[in-house]
């Protein structure tokens, strides 16, 4: 792997970060008045000690998080990666052996403090808003993806913080920020996995009031937990009748220890992450939140997370194999010149430059929409305002309703190019990329799983379609923030004529009567949409940048939405009964 700091030496990261990110928006939804660090100096409480006073000292912390982990898995954990994913994982009778290697990796993570990312500072965590996690989860990623993975597992007390009793969230979570718990989600059964409301794993109340579940999951990452440290399983289990539907699913918290791991996956990529089977046999449940709302509302937030962590996983995972195709075709030689000058792998090389910047841009606006929403309705919830009038903020439900709507539309994105670009970076290697003497292999089979789990890219627009004709309605939040958005900069004429053909599109799609062609075209209209947003943020991006960074950022810009003309052409063609 190529080695250096996976946060400063990234020219487009840190030009997010330093130029295009409206961080006094996100840090003040984050820090309110900046009462955590009025707390600290007030009570002097440990946890508060890292809270920053203001916008300066907020992003001076975020940026030194990113640069310590961006050294050290850019510099330390890089280079030993490939041998770790040749070690692999070793199952034996109920455990699964991690490599030494992996487990000092992660340790090392942790003793940096950097570990945290997704809990509160108030249980041990860093405290910081999607944006920067989300960041730091595509640098670890960019360095191998299965390692992203586990430190998501470990990062999985988010939910519990979210949901569980005030006993459940002191009990386990201060654990987990201190790296001494791992997590798992357990959802996938052998028989139901995109069809979660059917799913068939029982939870009983025993005589005394205690819940029982009786079941197997199947493909549960980390559900072993990670080396000598446990998980806790969050799982989806049946409470009601056997025909009961998503109602009829509750979510309960599981000790790994109370489970039986009947075997790990063999899988094509990501050789570092334990895909287990897990055999429940009455094993004791702990209740999270209310029954009947397992599937409706907890498993959809805690998915919702994982579904921007996947898009990020995807994005650190496209940026090596960007970052792989560069060197190899600055280095070898046909014809007397380097490939990187002949027109078809500059070609391949300029798409990819391209993507990134466009899947970044959108990576980073879904989880602003997260961050403008999520803050504001925790700290609702804590002075104890009910979630109903929460519900009624003008505020939260804009950036509520985008966000639902961004998260499905990011996942499906970014998870698909990225594989694209991992083809193509594979195809610039020529023949040695089919080998293990480079890097791109083992980027090329752990990018495949990316639009697959968390929910197939399917299933991501069985998501965004009703998101997509709803919000683009005459008054629907999409078209505001879209137009909202666009009347900010001057639009390019290429924009606006894709924003109409968008319309058609959709008007097209709205009209269709034969439910079995309407479904099969809702790919088109999603991914009409998200070309639609991603040039705009890309025009947006060339508009905020100066001197030669915008003049690069528009040639980015409109080759972008050059491509995205002749996508939106056909698919018009495509939509039409
Ligand atoms: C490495 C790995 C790690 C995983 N980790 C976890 C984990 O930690 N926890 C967990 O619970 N699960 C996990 N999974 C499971 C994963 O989320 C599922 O594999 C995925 O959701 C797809 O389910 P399936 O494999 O049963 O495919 P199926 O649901 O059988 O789908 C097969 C095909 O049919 C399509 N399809 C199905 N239904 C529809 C529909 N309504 N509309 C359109 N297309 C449809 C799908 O898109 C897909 O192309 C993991 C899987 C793998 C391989």
């Amino acid at each position: 792997m190529i080695q250096n700091n996976y946060f400063s030496k990234n020219d487009d990261i840190l030009f997010h970060f330093n130029n295009l990110i409206d961080w006094k928006e996100i840090v003040s939804s984050y820090e309110g008045d900046f009462e955590d660090a009025k707390l600290y100096k007030e009570k002097g409480l440990e946890a508060y000690a890292m809270a920053p006073n203001n916008l300066e000292e907020a992003l001076e912390y975020y940026k030194s998080l990113l640069e310590s982990l961006g050294e050290l898995v850019g510099m330390e954990i890089s280079p030993i990666v490939k041998e770790m994913d040749e070690i692999g994982l070793k199952y034996d009778n109920g455990k699964v052996i991690f490599p030494k290697l992996m487990e000092e990796a992660i340790q090392k993570i942790n003793q940096a403090g950097l570990l945290p990312y997704s809990i509160s500072r108030q249980h041990g965590g860093l405290g910081i808003p999607v944006i920067v996690q989300t960041i730091m989860s595509e640098i670890v990623s960019r360095a191998d993806g299965a390692l992203g993975i586990t430190l998501g597992c470990m990062n999985l007390a988010e939910t519990v913080e979210k949901f569980g009793s005030t006993e459940m969230v002191e009990e386990y979570v201060p654990k987990m920020a201190a790296g001494e718990l791992c997590g798992a989600m357990a959802l996938t059964e052998p028989n139901y996995g995109s069809d979660l409301p059917n799913i068939q794993t029982k939870a009983v109340k025993d005589k005394d009031g205690n819940w029982k579940l009786t079941g197997t999951k199947r493909f549960i990452t980390h559900g072993c937990g990670f080396g000598n440290i446990p998980s806790i399983i969050l799982t989806l289990a049946r409470t009601g009748s056997p025909t009961s539907g998503a109602r009829g699913l509750s979510f309960f918290l599981v000790k790994s220890q109370d489970v039986h791991i009947a075997a790990i996956e063999k899988k094509m990529g990501l050789h570092l992450s334990p895909t287990c089977e897990v055999v429940y046999e009455n094993s004791p449940g702990i209740l999270i939140g209310n029954e009947g709302y397992g599937l409706v509302k907890y498993s959809m937030a805690m998915m919702n997370t994982a579904r921007l962590n996947i898009a990020a996983q995807a994005m650190g995972i496209a940026q090596a194999a960007y970052e792989e195709a560069r060197k190899y075709a600055s280095e070898r030689e046909q014809f007397g010149k380097t490939i990187q000058n002949i027109p078809a792998v500059n070609k391949m090389l300029k798409f990819m430059d391209r993507e990134i910047s466009g899947m970044r841009s959108v990576l980073y606006e879904a989880s602003r929409s997260i961050d403008l929403y999520l803050w504001r309705a925790e700290k609702l919830k804590h002075k104890g305002i009910e979630e109903k009038e929460i519900k009624k903020d003008e505020q939260i439900r804009r950036w509520e309703k985008l966000a639902s709507l961004f998260t499905p539309v990011t996942k499906y994105y970014i998870t698909e190019v990225a594989n694209k670009i991992a083809y193509d970076a594979l195809q610039i290697h020529g023949g040695s990329g089919y080998t293990e003497d480079y890097d791109i292999a083992k980027i090329y089979r752990d990018v495949r799983i990316t639009n697959i789990y968390e929910g197939t890219t399917q299933l991501q627009v069985v998501g965004a379609i009703g998101g997509i004709i709803s919000g683009m309605s005459s008054s629907g939040a999409v078209r505001n923030y879209l137009e909202e958005e666009a009347n900010k900069i001057s639009v390019s004429g290429e924009w606006s004529k894709l924003y109409k053909i968008l319309q058609e599109i959709i008007q097209n799609y709205t009209n269709t009567k034969d439910a079995f062609f309407k479904d099969s075209i809702a790919f088109e209209v999603v991914e009409s949409f998200a070309r639609v947003w991603i040039g705009l943020l890309m025009e947006r991006n060339a508009n905020i940048a100066q001197g030669s960074a915008r003049e690069s950022l528009k040639v980015l810009s409109v080759d972008y939405n050059k491509e995205s003309l002749a996508i939106l052409s056909s698919n018009l063609v495509r939509v039409a009964a």
